[in-house]
């Protein structure tokens, strides 16, 4: 991160702690108590910071974490041993003999990787605990839910594999809860094709954020994984999530560099895309798309500066960003712009920011660079 703690901040993410883990807690007091709680923290736990945000969520009481890669459980794994881990994605084979090291339990999808990981674990002399996945018409890891009982067997007559969970992902449940219960019933019934499984005893989960929607209270299930409703934000506009009203976690922001005036007629940034109707204030923001702000916002976004809503003028750059500031008492160098959060009455959310960069809220968190430093916060009143 080419960014000195010394420095007076320009353009910076603020994470709330606090917030964070409430979050964790009413999602848990919004199931039933016996339903487990995997905290998905993959991609540097959603952009926001993935030591700071796994220690809290240690704290608040998750009870697993989900990681997408090696990389990301070693790091996990250097706040201290014994905190199970996941590895949600496929592994390339040259990482498989780090299985050990990093003690993590890995997804299997095919009899390749059976062998691959029962050769791991006859090399370290320890077994490799896993989580069979099961392709319910996602279309990508997994094994296809016509075929789960068979890559079952071949699990349960391996005994260097210790099988620890059963789970599906599901494509559709910010949007298509029809699909969703499709995909539910094919994870069932392919449950049910197992002969004598003893659920009780694995972690049965199929819940992301968007999942907890329309999750079964009963059945099988007995864990969820969730990653963007924790740091606050809802997966889907028709949220029923109503009980749950998550607090904010992220807010990004950034300042005034210069203010100048500009006449009528001025074509402004590259490729001139906006030319100015009236004699106008500008502000030159400290961000542009070096530090996430997404080009797609030229002409369409808008910011907050002294709790006003400005137009993003032309092209967003790659360290500046021009608004347009006319109808607002002078800004002045300095002066503190949300891109994302609330300041005064008004707000800028995560969801709207990724409308006008025609993109989801998942990526707009992780697209946040490694140039903007993140500065942690815990609120009081948890
Ligand atoms: C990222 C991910 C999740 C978390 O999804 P959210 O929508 O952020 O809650 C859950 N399961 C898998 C397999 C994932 O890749």
């Amino acid at each position: 991160m080419i960014h000195s703690p010394n420095l007076p901040l320009r353009c910076w993410a603020e994470i709330d702690l606090g917030a964070l883990e409430r979050n964790l807690r009413r999602i848990r007091a919004s199931l039933p108590a016996h339903i487990r709680y995997v905290a998905v923290v993959k991609a540097d736990a959603y952009g926001h910071g993935l030591h700071q945000v796994a220690a809290r969520l240690m704290h608040a009481g998750a009870d697993l974490f989900a990681v997408a890669t090696m990389a990301e459980a070693a790091a996990l794994r250097e706040l201290g041993p014994g905190w199970p881990i996941l590895l949600l994605s496929p592994l390339v084979p040259a990482e498989d003999e780090l299985i050990p090291r990093y003690d993590v339990a890995v997804t299997v999808s095919s009899g390749e990787e059976v062998e691959r990981f029962r050769r791991v674990a006859t090399a370290a002399g320890q077994p490799v605990r896993v989580h069979l996945k099961i392709d319910t018409g996602m279309g990508r890891v997994g094994v296809w839910h016509e075929h789960a009982s068979a890559l079952f067997a071949g699990i349960r007559e391996t005994p260097e594999l210790q099988l620890e969970g059963i789970y599906t992902h599901y494509s559709s449940s910010d949007e298509d809860d029809a699909f969703t219960r499709t995909q539910r019933d094919r994870f069932r019934h392919a449950l049910a094709s197992i002969p004598d499984l003893d659920t009780k005893n694995l972690l049965i989960h199929a819940d992301n954020s968007a999942g907890l929607e329309t999750i079964e209270r009963a059945g099988p299930f007995n864990a969820v994984r969730v990653g963007l409703l924790q740091f606050g934000v809802l997966p889907r506009r028709d949220s029923l999530l109503a009980d749950v009203e998550p607090d904010p976690v992220f807010s990004f922001h950034t300042r005034v560099g210069l203010v100048k005036q500009l006449p009528a007629g001025t074509g402004i940034s590259y490729a001139q895309t906006h030319r100015l109707t009236r004699d106008s204030t500008v502000a030159i923001l400290t961000a542009g798309y070096g530090d996430g702000i997404p080009r797609e916002l030229s002409n369409v976004g808008e910011v907050l500066i002294s709790g006003q809503r400005c137009p993003i003028l032309g092209r967003v750059t790659m360290d500046q960003t021009i608004v347009d500031v006319t109808d607002l008492s002078t800004p002045s160098p300095g002066d503190e712009v949300v891109l994302i959060g609330r300041q005064k009455d008004a707000e800028i959310d995560v969801t709207e920011f990724s409308t006008w960069a025609k993109t989801i809220s998942w990526e707009t968190l992780c697209s946040v660079t490694k140039r903007v430093p993140r500065i942690y916060r815990t609120a009081l009143g948890i």
